[in-house]
């Protein structure tokens, strides 16, 4: 469950193409990296997959199913962005139950949700504290647990790391490598760090100028480029 197929994906925003055809299959539980230059259109394009943006033109499907018109609620979709959104009069527990309280889940189904995602990061003892009381990393893998909670089918992260610091940064990496084995998800995931992209990609999206200039597993875009712009990107000696 989880597959994505983009077909013809464009976007324009009055009269600007910011996106231009994109085509892109994600494989179901494929870890699927996208990088690119600051305005390429990454976010965009996850927005576009989440029902948070209309295509303007082609389409988006998951698992086969044509979702250009589902709304973001009902695609089964979680997204975790670099700002955590967490609500702060609430505790750990109930943000990360709230989706499920607002879809009318008995109480010990969620609670189990819950208590399930808590024990996959290590929230177990945070979860009767307010997001003020948390570090920044501990904010992220509550949102990231408020996003597992929810069993999505496809997982949209946009630069999830990048407003904690270098040691955070590595650690919560591992975690989200660690939950993309141990839950078989596919995970979509925006980065500019070379890092990140090389040690958690099944394959790399190079975005440029709101059109896909290569698509590849790590080794193969750093030993084999299509030009000087994928290979300045993946860090490849040129
Ligand atoms: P990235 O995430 O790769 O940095 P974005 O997807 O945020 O890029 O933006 C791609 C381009 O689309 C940018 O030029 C940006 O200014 C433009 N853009 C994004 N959202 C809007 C919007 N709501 N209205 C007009 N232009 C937008
Ligand atoms: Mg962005």
């Amino acid at each position: 469950m989880g597959a994505l197929t983009l077909s013809g994906v464009t976007k324009s925003f009055g009269r600007t193409d910011v996106i231009k055809g994109v085509d892109l299959e994600v494989a179901d539980g494929e870890f699927c990296v996208f990088v690119g230059p600051s305005g390429c259109g990454k976010s965009t394009l996850l927005r576009m997959i989440a029902g948070l943006e209309d295509v303007t033109a082609g389409d988006v499907a998951i698992d086969g199913r044509r979702v250009n018109d589902l709304a973001p609620a009902r695609r089964r979709i979680a997204m975790v962005f670099q700002s955590y959104a967490l609500y702060p009069h609430l505790t750990v527990r109930d943000n990360m139950g709230l989706a499920l309280r607002q879809a009318g889940e008995p109480r010990d189904r969620i609670r189990q949700a819950v208590d399930k995602a808590a024990g996959m990061l290590a929230l177990g003892p945070l979860l009767d504290r307010r997001p003020a009381e948390l570090s920044g990393g501990q904010r992220q893998r509550v949102a990231i647990g408020r996003a597992i909670v929810r069993t999505p089918r496809l997982f949209l992260f946009d630069e999830p790391l990048s407003n904690l610091d270098a040691a955070l940064r590595v650690a919560t990496r591992i975690e989200i490598a660690r939950l993309h084995r141990d839950l078989g998800a596919t995970m979509i995931y925006v980065t500019h760090d070379q890092v990140e992209a090389m040690t958690l990609a099944d394959k790399i999206v190079v975005l440029r100028g709101g059109r896909v200039e290569q698509v590849g597993a790590p080794m193969d875009l750093y030993n084999d480029p299509d030009n000087t712009f994928v290979a300045g990107f993946i860090g490849s000696p040129q």
